[in-house]
């Protein structure tokens, strides 16, 4: 597996991102230049096939991946260099990735967890953008509670047959393979007695369905398991060991991608503190006090959550990575809420389509959600950081919820 030469042990940290941030400007441009600003939340539709060349070009420069090991494809970035690079990269507005469930979360996952032959089949096609990846984890009844999963997976000679229905699956629809958790011990319960698949999207036995959403758009999907199959040896960790991988991944998602996420932020915090100026809202007698406020403490609170994020990323405990999201989750939905007060009446109606305020107000409802919800962060924080007796569930290991 070859490995992109972009980490100089020598390089200093402002070199680093003046290298990074030439590289966004000098190729951010012609067939690429309207990719600024794209994808994301609710728009997970826009510019998908330009978007994945852009991906395929990243990868080519060897800036896919960077924080993977080199011996496993990556540029072995140090932990500082991957928050300079996020930063740059949301800087720069550069599209949100497509690829990033695979990238983020599966690759890391099979680096921790997974064989040797895995790794070899499936990180370069990770990394090189050849094949894009679902989340399988959540289902009807089993959400927060994780360890409710019913899906099943029994072994047929050299193959596991997967029967079972997943829920909200995050671009299930473009994915070429999911990440999958089912229950191969029949008669187990809880988290015992699963496992962790990889199973491939494109054969008879898988359906998927889109779920429309409030936007409009539909980015995740119910996805229906009637006998599909997959090779035996497409199980991660130890048949029976699935949960353990499971919570592994899931430790992922909290990574050092949520550094640009911030900035993505910031840079929406600027575009309504903008429109609010330039609109005379804040001019108003009646309200233009309370917003003026608003704004400000929306500034504030966007500092605290940036600090509390690198204070807690070199060693993510449960208790530091739920109130990160806590804080990100409330901040971004009040975000949404303080746009449609700025926009005013105009918030009222689509024309013809939902302009950018009121997609970032409606997708935003969905941020105390997914990730797991405000109420299991509060859970985890009473539990495992406050030491409050753990509420009443039956042999219950609530997971920390699933991803977008
Ligand atoms: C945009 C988006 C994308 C997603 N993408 C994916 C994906 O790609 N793959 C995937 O597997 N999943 C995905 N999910 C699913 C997500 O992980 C779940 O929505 C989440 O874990 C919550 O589960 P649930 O929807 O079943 O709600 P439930 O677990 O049924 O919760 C309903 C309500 O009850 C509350 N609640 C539940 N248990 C407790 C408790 N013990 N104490 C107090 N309150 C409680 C919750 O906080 C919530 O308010 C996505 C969700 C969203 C919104």
């Amino acid at each position: 597996m070859p490995a992109p030469a972009t980490v100089n042990a020598t390089e200093t940290a402002d070199a680093y991102r003046t290298r990074i941030r030439t590289w966004l400007a000098d190729n951010l441009v012609g067939r690429f230049a309207d990719l600024r600003g794209a994808g994301g939340p609710g728009r997970e539709h826009e510019h998908f096939g330009e978007r994945i060349e852009w991906e395929r070009h990243l990868a080519a420069a060897g800036w896919n991946c960077i924080g993977w090991p080199t011996e496993f494809g990556g540029a072995g970035a140090t932990l500082r260099q991957q928050v300079i690079f996020h930063e740059e990269y949301a800087r720069a507005q550069a599209p949100v990735k497509v690829s990033h469930l695979g990238q983020e979360l599966l690759g890391p996952t099979l680096i921790a967890f997974g064989t040797d032959a895995q790794r070899r089949r499936f990180l370069p096609a990770i990394r090189d953008v050849e094949e894009l990846w679902c989340q399988g984890y959540s289902e009807p009844d089993a959400g927060s509670d994780l360890a409710n999963v019913r899906t099943t997976a029994l072994r047929d000679g050299d193959e596991w047959v997967i029967t079972g229905q997943k829920v909200w699956t995050s671009l299930a629809h473009v994915a070429d393979w999911c990440f999958v958790i089912a229950r191969t011990e029949p008669g187990s319960s809880r988290h015992h007695g699963l496992s962790y698949l990889l199973v491939p999207m494109h054969q008879p036995g898988v359906e998927v369905r889109p779920i429309r959403q409030l936007t409009g758009t539909a980015e995740f999907n119910e996805v229906f398991f009637d006998g599909a199959r997959t090779a035996a040896d497409n199980v991660v960790g130890d048949p029976g060991d699935g949960w353990r991988v499971a919570m592994g991944t899931l430790a992922f998602e909290r990574g050092v991608a949520t550094l640009g996420q911030q900035i993505g932020f910031r840079r929406e915090l600027q575009r309504l503190t903008d429109l609010a100026l330039d609109s005379g809202v804040l001019d108003d007698p009646a309200t233009g006090a309370g917003l003026r406020t608003r704004l400000q403490q929306a500034w504030v609170d966007l500092d605290v959550l940036r600090a509390h994020a690198l204070r807690t990323l070199g060693a993510p405990d449960p208790g530091s990575a739920a109130v990160t999201k806590l804080l990100w989750a409330r901040w971004h939905r009040d975000l949404g809420d303080l746009a449609m007060e700025v926009r005013g009446a105009a918030s009222l109606t689509a024309d013809p389509d939902l302009d950018e305020w009121q997609r970032l107000f409606l997708f935003t409802r969905a941020d105390t959600i997914y990730g797991g919800s405000d109420e299991i962060q509060r859970n985890i924080v009473a539990e495992r950081v406050l030491g409050l007796p753990r509420e009443a569930r039956a042999g219950a290991s609530a997971a920390t919820g699933g991803p977008r």
